[in-house]
């Protein structure tokens, strides 16, 4: 048998342990290992709460998480509680599927100034991860820029933006949803260092700003390069700038304006005690398309700052280290004799939720390459011992279940759950006996 973890259950992880039970047909014992109670990464705390038809996609990973071959081990932190050289003596293979869970800074003078916070946290934040639960934004009334212009900007403008029956069907947890509901932001402007060209986009999250109750979405047309220019873009992007010209061609005066302001370069934040505004720098393309200063200075008025410019995969002890991408040190996913990455952590934060499973593919044909019998190894038996050992308290697949049931149970009307937030909340639901109350769907092999 063969014996492999996965560190990390979010679409990286799933998808991996997917093509490892493909892969090694049967032959091998897969444990999905997540520091959180919960599984599911960045379904469950990364996409939009509104974009519920994309988390639909964790039904697939729980079709997978129910095999007898794989199972999760939640709120064991990997690094801390067990080591990477531990696990690389009991598992044959070792497949980092951290993800990029860590704000990219700024690396600006005032960055570091209350009100200026990641995407990463502000994300976390309304969809209840438990790290950044305390976050405690600053909305009302107050002047909102959003730095970058890719999907994750159009996420916090929306979110920002939305009039609270615009939550409706949504899993925002409650803390966000009572803020949000009870505070507006005055004004929301997206700051992008080049143009409406360059931006990375989407043409159907673009569009749904458009539809936004309260969103007079403004674009500049001067920041328009010839319309002629867009027949060079792939049918995509032209979709997307075509968004952007309506914008322009059709101001509307809603209530909150949310502004595009393009060829802005972020070069300083200021204020006495918190951010109070951002200077930019105006900018033009230079030939190889980057960004090229003018000179021109303006100040945006900002309340809050939300950067959302990337992200780096944390470190974890004994793994080697790419500093300047953010991501471990990687070879086609190889790191090192038995230890693997894949998804985000691999390749960094780019591409949808599908773009991981090509990669969950090539890491099991790396293994099977690399490895082509299978070790004696003790596998999930050895991990638990060593959990037992040290007293640790871990979260099964069957814990996750009853967290999951006891969210459904406790939704606020019209939403499909009202998520933990708090990671002791969710060991104590994990502990309760809400499961019995649908017995067929509880794992049997945990
Ligand atoms: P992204 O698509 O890489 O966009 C990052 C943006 O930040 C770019 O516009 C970039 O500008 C800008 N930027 C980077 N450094 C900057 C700096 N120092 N100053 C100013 N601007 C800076 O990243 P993302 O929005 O975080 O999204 C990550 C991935 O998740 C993407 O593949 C995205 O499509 C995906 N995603 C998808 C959805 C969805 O499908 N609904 C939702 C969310 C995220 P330059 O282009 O000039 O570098």
């Amino acid at each position: 048998m063969r014996h492999i973890a996965i560190i990390g259950s979010g679409p990286a992880g799933y998808y991996t342990a997917e093509a490892c039970q493909k892969q090694f047909e049967g032959a091998v014992r897969i444990d999905i290992i997540d520091r959180l109670p919960v599984p599911f990464g960045l379904i469950r705390s990364g996409v939009a709460p509104d974009h519920q038809s994309i988390k639909a996609v964790a039904r697939r990973y729980e079709a997978v998480a129910l095999t007898d071959s794989v199972r999760f081990v939640g709120k064991l932190a990997v690094g801390s509680d067990v080591t990477i050289p531990e696990l690389l003596s009991l598992y044959d293979a070792v497949v980092l599927a951290t993800g990029a869970p860590a704000d990219r800074r700024l690396g600006i003078e005032g960055d570091d100034l209350p009100g200026v916070i990641g995407s990463a946290a502000f994300v976390g934040w309304y969809n209840g991860h438990p790290d950044f639960a305390d976050l405690d934004p600053r909305i009302a009334d107050g002047d909102v820029v959003i730095i970058g212009n890719g999907n994750v900007a159009l996420d916090c403008a929306r979110v920002l933006a939305k009039a609270p029956g615009e939550f409706a069907g949504s899993d925002i947890v409650a803390h966000a949803y009572d803020r949000l509901t009870q505070e507006t932001a005055r004004s929301i402007t997206i700051l992008g260092r080049r143009g409406p060209q360059q931006i990375a986009m989407t043409p159907k999250e673009l569009g749904e700003l458009g539809k936004l109750e309260r969103a007079a979405v403004r674009v500049d047309p001067a920041d328009l390069p010839p319309l002629v220019s867009d027949e060079g873009l792939v049918p995509g992007q032209r979709k997307s700038v075509g968004l952007l010209r309506a914008f322009a061609a059709t101001p509307t005066d809603k209530a909150i304006p949310l502004s595009f302001n393009f060829f802005a370069q972020p070069v300083r934040i200021e204020g006495a005690e918190r951010a109070e505004r951002i200077v930019v720098e105006r900018t033009r393309l230079g030939v190889d398309g980057a960004a090229v200063g003018t000179g021109e200075h303006y100040a945006v008025p900002a309340d809050l700052v939300i950067t959302c410019i990337g992200y780096r995969t944390p470190p974890i002890p004994d793994v080697p280290y790419d500093e300047q991408r953010g991501r471990f040190a990687n070879e086609e996913g190889r790191i090192m004799p038995g230890l693997y990455c894949v998804g985000w952590a691999r390749r960094g934060p780019t591409g949808t939720i599908g773009t991981n499973k090509p990669d969950g593919f090539l890491v099991s044909e790396a293994i099977a390459a690399d490895q082509p019998a299978a070790g004696a190894k003790a596998g999930r038996a050895g991990l638990d011992a060593l959990i037992a050992e040290r007293g640790l308290d871990i979260v099964t697949f069957r814990g996750w279940q009853k967290i999951d049931l006891a969210e459904i149970e406790r939704a606020r009307a019209g939403a499909p759950r009202e998520k933990f937030v708090r990671v002791d909340e969710m060991v104590a639901a994990s502990r309760e006996g809400t499961a019995a109350a649908n017995p067929g769907q509880i794992k049997a092999a945990e």
